[in-house]
């Protein structure tokens, strides 16, 4: 039986009320941080973690309380609550200087799917104290892909005056027999993959040395402004220098991603890559090598692959990725990485190091056999440069 797999996403739209609606929505959030106030206080004197114990201590009374409210705010309330004094908890274990969760301005409501809201393309309508009010809002290019998906539990978020949807979607796609795999390794410079099919075997590696250099760029335009400017001034550059960082390398990265889930689409196969907390493990080297390994968003990039091959219906894979630089993929001899390129002490096999990582990660999944057709197309891999707009 093929399993299911499970997209969720969520897309923001900007509701539209009317001045009336405005207040409704006004009181709407005033009402509800003072539920959640409450809920934080009894967690915090009762230290109560259990979804169950909070509401026997406090439903009825906020019940009685907020008796014009439909009910299921207060059930979304004590989630909300319960998230964010586990947040505070986690934290408070990491390291112990953590102040008390407080809440003073609750920007975001969580809506429960079948009791609060009722999303219509364009409309959407609210249960509030005052009844259900419809807030038109507009539809956006963006959110066509969504027209056949669900409607799960969402948000509805107040930013200054205006007002927010940030509706979740879910979609159930079914699981597709992968012909191969893919194993994929992500470095500083360059994505390498190895896809292993029974019929063949190809070899690629992404250019992204670009997003490298624009973080180098930045990374030292950052340090000028922190030697050079102080106080609000220095404060806005900053910013202004880090989103314009962030969105050229994501254009990058995109790019990189769309280009990569076209590969697994076109040859059918099972994604592989590196169990993340890995990669950060294996490397150990000077600081400044290791502030931009740090900064190398790996997890975007795997999430945004792992999400685009299971559109396709193809359910990624992890591996521990031990030794896979290391490791002959021809003889199964360990030899010590040497620079960028690969050399076996033993049966003489030489690479590129990042190819021949693809190359192991992609033979972790036992379906992944070792093919003597490999070597040969080896050292004639495709490359392909990503780049951003400029
Ligand atoms: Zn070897």
């Amino acid at each position: 039986m093929p399993s299911i797999l499970l997209l969720r996403e969520t897309c923001k739209f900007r509701v539209k009320p009317d001045a009336k609606q405005v207040i409704i929505l006004e009181e709407l959030f005033n009402s509800y941080t003072e539920m959640v106030k409450e809920c934080l206080k009894r967690v915090i004197s009762l230290g109560i973690s259990s979804r169950k114990r909070l509401h026997e201590v406090i439903y009825k009374e906020l019940r009685v309380k907020y008796s014009a409210y439909p009910s299921h705010y207060i059930y979304t309330a004590i989630t909300q609550t319960l998230a964010i004094f586990k947040s505070y908890r986690r934290l408070y274990r990491k390291k112990k200087s953590v102040s008390l969760p407080r809440v003073e301005n609750l920007n975001s409501i969580l809506l429960d799917d079948t009791h609060l809201f009722w999303f219509n393309w364009g409309r959407l309508k609210l249960a509030t104290h005052r009844g259900n009010v419809v807030l038109p809002f507009d539809v956006h290019v963006h959110s066509k892909k969504f027209r056949d998906w669900q409607v799960k539990g969402s948000r509805l978020v107040r930013k200054g005056s205006d007002f927010f949807l940030h509706a979740t979607f879910k979609k159930a796609v079914e699981e597709r027999k992968s012909e191969g795999v893919v194993g994929i390794d992500i470095n500083e410079k360059s994505i390498d993959l190895a896809v292993v099919r029974p019929d063949k075997v190809r070899f690629i590696k992404i250019d992204v040395s670009e997003a490298k250099y624009i973080r180098d760029r930045y990374f030292k335009k950052r340090r000028r402004i922190q030697r050079k400017t102080s106080g609000q001034k220095k404060a806005e550059l900053l910013a202004k220098y880090s989103g314009r960082e962030k969105r050229r390398v994501n254009e990058v990265l995109q790019k990189a991603s769309r280009f990569i889930a076209n590969v697994i689409a076109e040859e059918n196969v099972t994604p592989v890559m590196e169990v993340l907390t890995n990669i950060r493990e294996r490397i150990r080297c000077n600081r400044s090598l290791n502030r931009r390994l740090h900064s190398l968003p790996f997890r975007r990039i795997q999430f945004c692959v792992s999400y685009k091959s299971m559109e396709q219906g193809l359910k990624p894979e992890h591996v521990k990725a031990n030794n896979t630089s290391r490791t002959c993929p021809i003889c199964g001899e360990f030899n010590k990485p040497n620079g960028h390129v690969f050399k076996c002490k033993k049966c003489r096999f030489y690479a590129d190091r990042h190819l021949v990582a693809a190359w192991n990660i992609a033979m972790k999944l036992p379906m992944c056999r070792p093919l003597p057709l490999a070597a040969k197309v080896f050292n004639e891999p495709q490359v392909i440069e990503v780049r951003g707009k400029g």
